[in-house]
């Protein structure tokens, strides 16, 4: 069966669903590899790496000569349109904000796998795109703190006197968040974090950060995911915050409810009654934000409420794709390890009985196969 791995279409996407190194994992389970020239240029493969490691390179993929087509950003509803029915595709598939490509991929007949629906069991790990891509974000995110914080993160005593170390409030801690508490902790800062989970207390402990417990009850909703707040609690929880924003010199949100909007945690007068030079960075700026005012992809200064100068709102957009070779790294393989969960004698033939093929199918045979996303298409 021929397996295409496509150059990311989308400006600014830098990863690539195959490295070399899944290619020679994809070749081994007797697929065919094709790779569009230049796919990889951006996370360090040349074409001649991908060639090197048994792959094929084309200048396009014809989308009708191939069986299964890897990518990392959804597709758009036109490019879903151009497979042929029965083509299983790999990659992330946005399924709540993309409607229209969803309905494409049905229509087409397309055995879709979108890698955000990969159930979160012990034995899926080595496929799940959203923790691979999260440890990434939250590593960079304090990287991209540090380098906007007028100040070292750690304390430094020295012969010209003693620099205290940085505070870093970390807002949600799931997989982004702990990274982030390890990555902020690594480079000498002083580490607090919250999340509505109180199961996450000891994560945040085990990372070297400080809980903050706030006196609100215990939101957990299924599969370890936090449910959302009703808007009294959600505005409970925004006062009992404020002290410990205003205390922070560094903020970062990392806020998710699967499927919805990102929640409202901090508001502008939270970030205004920081301390001048701090800096608040909001990982959940592309899905909606966890801080007022944020917007994607930009650096917005706040004036502080004692009008003695700004905080820098910073609205993290493609987090994963700034550090595109490693991130690739670990993408390619949740596909490559997908894909081998799927594959006997050469053929790629998803068995519906696996919880793992049939949790992270998207469509198949015409049909829109996750429920929810058929019950908020239909
Ligand atoms: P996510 O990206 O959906 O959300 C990030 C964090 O935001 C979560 O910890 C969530 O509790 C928190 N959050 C949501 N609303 C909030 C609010 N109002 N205030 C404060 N925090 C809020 O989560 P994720 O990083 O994908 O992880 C979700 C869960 O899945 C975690 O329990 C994690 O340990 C678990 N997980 C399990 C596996 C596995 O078993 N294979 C793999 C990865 C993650």
């Amino acid at each position: 069966m021929r397996v295409g791995i496509r150059r990311e279409p989308l400006p600014g996407e830098r990863r690539v669903a195959a490295t070399p190194e899944t290619v020679t994992q994809l070749t081994a389970l007797g697929l065919e590899v094709q790779v569009e020239s230049g796919a990889g240029i951006a996370s360090g493969h040349g074409d001649a790496a991908y060639t090197d490691a048994g792959a094929t390179v084309v200048p396009h993929l014809n989308a009708g000569d191939l069986d299964v087509y890897c990518h990392v950003r959804p597709l758009a509803p036109e490019s879903a349109a151009t497979l042929r029915p029965g083509t299983v595709t790999v990659g992330l598939a946005s399924p709540a904000s993309e409607p229209a490509t969803v309905s494409a991929l049905a229509a087409a007949g397309v055995t879709a796998f979108a890698l955000e629906l990969v159930p979160r069991i012990s034995r899926a790990q080595s496929m799940d795109a959203l923790t691979s891509q999260s440890l990434v974000s939250g590593y960079r995110v304090v990287l991209e703190a540090a380098i906007r914080f007028p100040r070292f993160f750690p304390l430094y005593m020295t012969a010209a006197g003693t620099i205290p170390p940085a505070r870093v409030l970390v807002l949600g801690a799931g997989v982004a968040g702990l990274q982030a508490i390890a990555t902020a902790k690594r480079l000498g800062a002083r580490v607090s974090a919250y999340d509505v989970r109180p199961a996450s207390a000891d994560e945040v402990t085990s990372m070297g950060g400080t809980f903050v417990n706030l006196d609100l009850d215990a939101v957990e909703g299924t599969g370890g995911y936090a449910r959302e707040l009703s808007e009294d609690r959600a505005v409970r929880q925004r006062d009992l915050l404020a002290p410990y924003v205003a205390a922070a010199d560094v903020m970062i949100t990392t806020a998710a409810i699967p499927g919805r909007a990102a929640p409202l945690l901090v508001t502008h007068d939270m970030v205004a009654a920081m301390r001048p030079g701090s800096v608040v960075i909001d990982l959940a700026a592309e899905t909606g934000g966890n801080v007022e005012g944020v917007v994607a992809g930009r650096d917005t200064p706040v004036p502080t409420r004692a009008g003695d100068g700004t905080v820098t709102l910073v609205g993290m957009k493609d987090a994963p794709s700034t550090m595109p070779a490693d991130a690739s790294r670990l993408f390619a393989k949740n596909v490559a390890n997908l894909l081998a969960l799927m594959t006997r004698d050469g053929q790629v033939t998803p068995d519906f009985t696996d919880e793992v093929v049939a949790g992270a199918c998207l469509t198949h045979d015409g049909t829109i196969r996750h429920e929810p996303t058929a019950a908020a298409i239909s």
